[in-house]
């Protein structure tokens, strides 16, 4: 058997509590009337003395003629109440199961890919003035609205990664087509050539599995009281070995006997691994970079400052969004994935934290700042 609209269930719904008022209203008028009628002309006998106290008012000819007349009035209004109410319910049902019949059209639409789809609001209405449909409405849109980013940022992942991979594999391919036409020599260099694409290729992946790991929240932050004079003298007696090669001059200024701060080692680890490769990556032979941790009240703010190529403002905005080089030729050759920076940023903001860059412009080096609470 086939289900009732939600339409007709309300429409039914209020026709019947109307019949059944209607019936009730007969029943009670019927019973009432000789009652009523008895007592009225019992106060008027009171007054001119004619009739008796407590007389049957059945077979009395003038409540015979009261009693049609009423009659004939109820039998004459029922059929006009009932229209009424026929159409109060339909207008009533309408009212009610149009924006849900909306509301199911739009989930049916976006269960088929259009996410798109909105329910119309009305303009500049404050949430506490709507009603409940309205709010309704107002949280479908929104859960629309998150839908539809998720679907975008999933085709913009999947154009990203495709165009990732297809410079390597471009490369790899052309590489082994020229050594197999004997166009390319099979030497040490060519050899050399295909690896590095090939290692580019897995540290992207590498890159990308953590990164959505780390956006997928699949991760758990182990905190523990961190000692950032230890942590940063380690990582800079890691890195002078990499300096020294580029002649590059690093150096920690923090402060002494900084408090320990709650943090996951290994992630803060991570943050700063990434910062510093950056700064000499993009800092040139000669340069010089710098690490500096210091308290301010409640929180630990660290610094890395170089003295490289600098960032342009219009890309300052965006390096920490995920595949974005500012020099898109220069950072692809050095190895880049653009995804560095977005690791970064969730893993400081994870800690409660936050992140940024500043740059006095393109040559005027960098100073990546993040502040982390002192207390996790
Ligand atoms: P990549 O792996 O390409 O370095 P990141 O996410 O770490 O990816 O950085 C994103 C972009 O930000 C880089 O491609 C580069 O253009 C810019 N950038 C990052 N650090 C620096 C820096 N210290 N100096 C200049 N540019 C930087």
């Amino acid at each position: 058997m086939q289900r009732l609209s939600f339409f007709w269930k309300i429409f039914f719904a209020l026709l019947g509590v109307i019949i059944i008022s209607l019936f009730v209203l007969v029943i009670t008028f019927r019973i009432s009337l000789p009652v009523a009628f008895g007592r009225h002309m019992d106060e008027m006998r009171g007054m001119t003395g004619v009739m008796r106290m407590g007389e049957n008012m059945m077979g009395n000819p003038l409540f015979d003629i009261f009693n049609k007349t009423s009659s004939e009035a109820l039998w004459l209004s029922i059929p006009i109440t009932l229209l009424i109410a026929f159409s109060a319910s339909w207008g009533i049902s309408r009212l009610i199961s149009a924006p849900l019949r909306k509301l199911f059209v739009a989930a049916q639409r976006i269960s088929q890919g259009k996410y798109n789809e909105r329910l119309p609001m009305p303009e500049n209405i404050p949430e506490k003035q709507m009603d409940d449909l309205q709010r309704l409405s107002a949280g479908f849109n929104q859960m629309a609205a998150s839908l539809e980013e998720t679907e975008n940022r999933r085709r913009q992942l999947i154009g990203d990664i495709s165009h990732e991979l297809r410079t390597p594999l471009t490369t790899i391919k052309g590489s082994m087509e020229g050594l197999m036409d004997g166009v390319l020599p099979a030497d040490q260099t060519t050899y050399q050539q295909i690896y590095l694409e090939a290692d580019r290729m897995q540290r992207l992946v590498e890159d990308l599995q953590e990164l959505s790991r780390i956006e997928g929240d699949a991760y758990t932050l182990a905190r523990e009281p961190v000692d950032l004079n230890e942590l940063t003298y380690m990582l800079v007696r890691r890195f002078v070995p990499l300096c020294q090669e580029k002649g590059i001059h690093l150096t920690n200024t923090s402060e002494d006997n900084l408090p320990r701060i709650l943090a996951d080692r290994d992630r803060l680890e991570q943050i700063l691994v990434n910062l510093l490769g950056n700064a000499l990556n993009y800092t040139p032979n000669g340069g010089s970079v710098e690490i500096h941790a210091r308290a301010i009240e409640r929180w630990m703010q660290i610094e890395v400052r170089d003295s490289g190529i600098g960032i342009a403002p219009e890309d300052l905005a965006h390096i920490f969004t995920r595949f974005y080089r500012a020099d898109k030729s220069r950072s692809r050759s050095g190895g880049g994935s653009g995804i560095g920076l977005t690791i970064a940023k969730h893993l400081v903001e994870a800690h409660g934290g936050t992140i940024k860059a500043e740059s006095a412009g393109v040559g005027a080096g960098s100073v990546f700042t993040f502040v982390l609470p002192l207390t996790g």
